[in-house]
């Protein structure tokens, strides 16, 4: 009995010694401790013991449980540990690995160029204001000196929603809706979309952008244009820009001017950018004309002002040196990415 014992013991702590899971401990004790176990099993043999054995018997018997339960216990908390150890290895944080990437692109050059032209307007205390692009013909053409039979309205022709309605084909329009809310003094730009029934090619577009401007107040003057419009230039292309402004015709504006800039790639000796000129003609600009304000219900003895227009795709492509217009509207990611 003495030898079966010793061979339990060693049976069973071998089996401890393999056990890879709790699951397995607890079967082992079952196997050996249980109810049905070999350990009871061997007690079983107990009645054929003689009587003065017994107590030795009995106490061997109690030794080898304790030993087992012992050894199982110990081999549970080293699993469990074991345990405990990989699952904190398996949800451990790497504190050094890169940053999951958000992919949220960035912004079009003609949104640089405009968010620039921008900040230049607003911090010389102008006003943002945008207008419908679908829009009266009368505010468009007619409040703005271009009445229905004015050549410039043939240069400027668009698309008609109706007799009445169309795509508006300049930013000019939202002045006009400022000069009738009548609150003056007026500093404002209107930066936005317009039409024109143009093909495409490297400098044309259907659909593009201008930043249109408008000052109005008392005793404003050709020389408040020029200040200003020198600032933004410099600004914007440099602090050595130079300005130089050529006499020009628009229907609501006289005098009318058109602004160049010393190229600010060569600085005025002549280069591939400014085709050699020295010069980039960058806006068109000039005094509101006296008619434009009657027809707004401004009184024109009162106050002066004056307007100018930018075409923002051409800052944008000067800005950033891009010589074909159709590149900003092809969406190309390699070409855009760029920016
Ligand atoms: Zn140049």
């Amino acid at each position: 009995m003495n030898e079966r014992l010793v061979k339990l013991k060693e049976n069973a702590l071998a089996k401890i010694n393999e056990a890879d899971s709790l699951d397995k401990l607890n079967d082992i004790r079952v196997a050996f401790l249980g109810k049905k176990g070999e350990l009871t099993e061997i007690l079983k043999g107990m009645k054929d013991v003689a009587p003065e054995e017994r107590p030795k018997v009995g106490q061997i018997v109690n030794e080898t449980r304790a030993a087992i339960e012992e050894v199982l216990e110990d081999a549970k908390k080293s699993l469990a540990s074991k345990a405990l150890e990989a699952k904190l290895k398996s949800e451990v944080i790497d504190v050094t690995l890169p940053a999951k990437k958000t992919n949220v692109g960035h912004s079009h050059p003609n949104t640089l160029a405009l968010e620039e032209v921008k900040k230049i307007f607003v911090g010389m205390g102008y006003e943002v204001v945008e207008g419908p692009e679908v829009e009266y013909d009368y505010y468009n053409f007619e409040a703005l000196n271009i009445p229905a039979n004015h050549p410039a309205k043939d240069e400027q022709d668009t698309f008609y929603i109706d007799e009445k309605t169309l795509l508006r084909t300049q930013t000019s329009s939202v002045q006009v809706h400022e000069m009738e809310r009548g609150k003056l003094p007026i500093k404002m730009i209107s930066p936005g979309r317009v039409y024109r029934a143009d093909e495409v090619d490297a400098t044309h577009s259907p659909c593009f952008h201008q930043v249109e401007g408008m000052v109005i107040d008392e005793n404003i003057t050709f020389a408040d244009l020029k200040g200003t419009l020198a600032e933004f230039a410099k600004q914007l292309f440099g602090p050595e820009t130079k300005v130089k402004f050529r006499p020009h015709h628009f229907p609501f504006t006289e005098p009318s001017a058109e602004m160049d800039v010393s190229c600010f790639k060569c600085g005025g000796k002549g280069c591939r950018m400014c085709k050699g000129e020295g010069w980039i003609e960058i806006l068109g600009c000039g005094m509101i004309h006296p008619h434009v304000f009657e027809m707004s219900g401004i009184d024109k003895d009162k106050y002066t002002g004056f307007a100018f227009g930018i075409g923002l795709e051409r800052i944008a492509l000067l800005k950033y040196e891009i010589d074909d217009m159709r590149l900003l509207y092809e969406n190309d990611e390699r070409f855009l990415k760029q920016f």
